[in-house]
């Protein structure tokens, strides 16, 4: 495929999808997008420490070769001021797997989110968010080695569908009618409206998602976190399709909890995946005093945003919290934080967010062995208390060390490995 601006590295080979499952070559082009604000600084950090721990892991017989995407504020320079290239989006159905930096939604009449567009038009419909504590990050927690868990948030329907009636607009009057005068429904005068669409096919295909990690990683359990309690059609219905999928589809791998108490009295039998359910408010309680009987969770969209960075806060916060998106193939994993206009260009934020979405990226595409190799050195250099700003000022008596010279330290570490 010929690309406007795009160029493709002339080494290395597609990852491609055979048989349902991605093929991935031992000299793979994989994409990445800089990102705006403080992108460049942890990217280029980034790119180094990955390459080193996949020297580390291989030697020569593997090696990622880079191919540069472009959106946000490096695509509007150099598509005429479009932050949305097409052919970015191309390149990322073509290339299957890529990384990206933060992006700067532009403030400005009907601009939409780059993020939620490139979710929307890539049908990336999970976001997965792993909550890992490493040794030596600063916590509020007093435990916080029991948090280990994976979140898979629903990223294309609930509230963020954007159905919604700004007050006093005739679409929201029209609405406000149809609802009064053909549901009876009652609620105040000039409400603004929002509509809350949450479907079988949205929930199924996220909870199959989830079920299916946790299948093939061996974890324990699978919990469907809703407030069916209150919204009965919507997150009501949520839990009850992630039951359906989980039986129908998956009954030879998992059981319920009620059948793990009325069955085997309250012990899992071995290899058995649990799928269980929690009221969403209850599972904010649950994750900071008992965290440990959680696992993989499966929530829809708001209830999995709010989650997510609350429970990135116990394990370190934005600044080391890692994400990707998913589609059923294309991974497009990324820095969850935003772009931190302020420190931009200075070299000094903590590139670990993206350092990690790295690690997931590598496990995604099967090499394993370099995700721990940078988890391994990154202990080693937090527990040295070498940290970016953000930590040492949680922590007494850290060295500070810039964005590159974090990632120096945690190159010389995986290469004493
Ligand atoms: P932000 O960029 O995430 O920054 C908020 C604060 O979080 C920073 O001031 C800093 O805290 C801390 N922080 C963020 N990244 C860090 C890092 N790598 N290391 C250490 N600390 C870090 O959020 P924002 O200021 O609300 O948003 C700025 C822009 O980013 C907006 O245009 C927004 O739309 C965009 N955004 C993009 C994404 C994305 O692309 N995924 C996500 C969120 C926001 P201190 O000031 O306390 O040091």
């Amino acid at each position: 495929m010929a690309y406007q601006h795009i160029k493709l590295p002339e080494t290395g080979e597609k990852v491609r999808v055979v048989d349902n499952k991605l093929q991935v070559p031992d000299q793979p082009i994989l994409g990445f997008i800089e990102g705006d604000g403080i992108g460049p600084d942890i990217t280029n950090a980034c790119l180094r420490v990955w390459d080193a721990a996949v020297a580390k892991a291989y030697g020569e017989r593997r090696k990622v070769h880079w191919a540069e995407l472009y959106l946000g504020e490096k695509a509007a320079g150099i598509y005429d001021g479009d932050y949305f290239p097409a052919e970015t989006l191309e390149a990322i159905q073509d290339l299957m797997v890529a990384i990206k930096g933060p992006l700067t939604t532009p403030v400005g009449g009907g601009f939409r989110s780059l993020n939620v567009s490139l979710r929307q038009t890539l049908d990336l419909y999970a976001c997965v968010r792993p909550v890992k504590y490493y040794q030596g990050v600063p916590s509020p927690l007093r435990k916080p080695e029991e948090i280990d868990v994976v979140i898979f948030r629903e990223n294309t329907e609930d509230v963020y569908a954007g159905l919604e009636y700004q007050s006093g607009t005739e679409e929201n009057k029209k609405l406000a009618k149809f609802l009064r005068e053909e549901m009876g429904a009652e609620f105040f005068q000039d409400a603004g409206l929002g509509i809350k669409p949450i479907s079988e096919f949205g929930s199924k295909r996220l909870v199959r998602k989830a079920i299916e990690f946790a299948i093939e990683k061996q974890r324990d359990s699978v919990t469907l976190v809703h407030k069916g309690n209150i919204m009965k059609f919507t997150e009501g219905a949520f839990r009850q399709w992630g039951y359906e999928v989980a039986a129908q589809e998956y009954g030879e791998h998992t059981i319920t909890e009620d059948e793990v108490w009325e069955k085997h009295d309250g012990k899992a039998p071995a290899g058995k995946i649990v799928i269980k359910d929690r009221i969403a408010d209850i599972m904010f309680q649950l994750m900071q005093l008992r965290p440990g009987e959680f696992d993989v969770l499966a929530t829809m969209n708001l209830n999995g945003d709010y989650l997510s960075d609350a429970l990135a806060a116990e394990v370190g916060g934005i600044g080391i919290a890692p994400g990707a998106n998913f589609a059923d193939h294309i991974g497009v994993f990324e820095a969850t934080h935003g772009t931190a206009p302020k420190y931009a260009g200075q070299d000094k934020v903590n590139p670990s967010s993206l350092l990690f979405s790295g690690a997931m990226m590598f496990d995604y595409i099967g090499w394993t062995e370099v995700g721990r190799l940078i988890e391994n050195a990154f202990e080693k250099v937090v527990g040295q208390q070498v940290v970016t700003y953000d930590f040492a000022r949680m922590l007494d008596n850290a060295t500070t060390v810039s964005t590159s010279g974090f990632a120096d330290h945690l190159i010389d570490a995986i290469n004493q490995s």
